[in-house]
């Protein structure tokens, strides 16, 4: 029994220090990863509940690190967010999105929406509205078919210079969602300040849904106040079959999860897209 618990402690000790390390890896890695073409997106299809239409798809960050191999966005992001590196990776993310959702209309899968994820820094850099247009322009993609989203810790600070930002970016004709919701700042006064189409809904209360009466209150809650203000409600992380029904029951409009699909690199996803088109 000592024997093991030596190893337990010896085994979770190495752990940690490889965290450390791992660390110093990723932080060392994010600044040559663009020029060396690391990064890929995948795209997750995002439907309509009653119909299954496919209205468009999540763009995602993939990095594969050279010795790392496959880092998940939930480890490298954060990091990137301190080293203020997520402000270059994201001017990436935002023209390889636009590009490919260029060429899904190219292709004829139709007019199908590519939702971005905003990093708070990209807005505090000021130079957002300006990149949005240039991705948009370069592209030759329709503003309507880019959507950004973001998280509720964007809205805490300068609310007056975001609240500007995002009318801007409206006036554009790109859509906005926030990300996460409910799971973030609590106080809704600013959803009718915000010029927003669409709430995403946490995957942490549609995963409970069934079996916590307290989260699918919360998700009817979301839905109710969502339709009341004429917004749109994405539910994430719909992973069953009862998911999908309960948030049916509840009104809910659009659903993502590994249900319908699993994010997709950008060919697969064009060919899952036109096989849901029946071309
Ligand atoms: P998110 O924006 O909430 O993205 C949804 C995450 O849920 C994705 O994880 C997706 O793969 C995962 N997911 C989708 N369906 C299901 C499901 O049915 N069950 C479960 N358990 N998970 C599901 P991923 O790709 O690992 O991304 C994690 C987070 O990293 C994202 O959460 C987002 O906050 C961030 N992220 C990803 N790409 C970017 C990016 O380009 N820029 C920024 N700033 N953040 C990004
Ligand atoms: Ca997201
Ligand atoms: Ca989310
Ligand atoms: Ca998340």
């Amino acid at each position: 029994a000592k024997e093991a618990g030596r190893n337990t402690f010896r085994s979770h000790h190495l752990d940690v220090s490889t965290d450390v390390l791992n660390d110093l890896v990723i932080r060392n890695g994010l600044r040559p990863a663009l020029e060396r073409n690391e990064f890929s997106l995948h795209y997750q299809p995002i439907l309509t509940l009653d119909s299954g239409a496919l209205i468009g798809a999540e763009a995602l960050l993939r990095w594969q690190h050279p010795t790392l191999g496959n880092v998940p966005p939930d480890r490298f992001i954060p990091v990137a967010e301190l080293t203020g590196h997520i402000v270059g990776i994201g001017e990436w993310v935002l023209g390889e999105a636009c590009r490919e959702a260029a060429n899904w209309s190219r292709r004829g899968l139709g007019e199908l929406t590519v939702s971005v994820n905003l990093s708070p820094l990209q807005f505090r850099h000021g130079t957002l509205e300006a990149h949005v247009s240039a991705a948009l322009a370069e592209a030759g993609l329709s503003a309507r078919c880019l959507e950004l989203e973001i998280t509720e810790s964007t809205l805490i600070g300068d609310t007056a210079t975001l609240v500007g930002q995002l009318a801007n970016l409206k006036a554009q004709g790109i859509r906005l969602a926030i990300d996460d919701f409910g799971t973030g700042y609590s106080c809704l006064a600013y959803l009718r300040r915000l010029p927003v189409d669409r709430l995403k809904i946490d995957r942490s209360f549609v995963a409970d849904m069934s079996q916590d009466a307290d989260d699918a209150s919360i998700v009817r809650a979301i839905v109710q106040m969502a339709a009341g203000l004429g917004l749109r409600t994405t539910a994430e992380g719909v992973e069953e079959a009862h998911h999908h029904d309960a948030l049916k029951a509840l009104g809910c409009t659009e659903v993502q999860g590994y249900h319908y699909a699993r994010p997709m690199p950008a060919d697969a996803f064009a060919c899952w897209a036109a096989d849901r088109l029946g071309q």
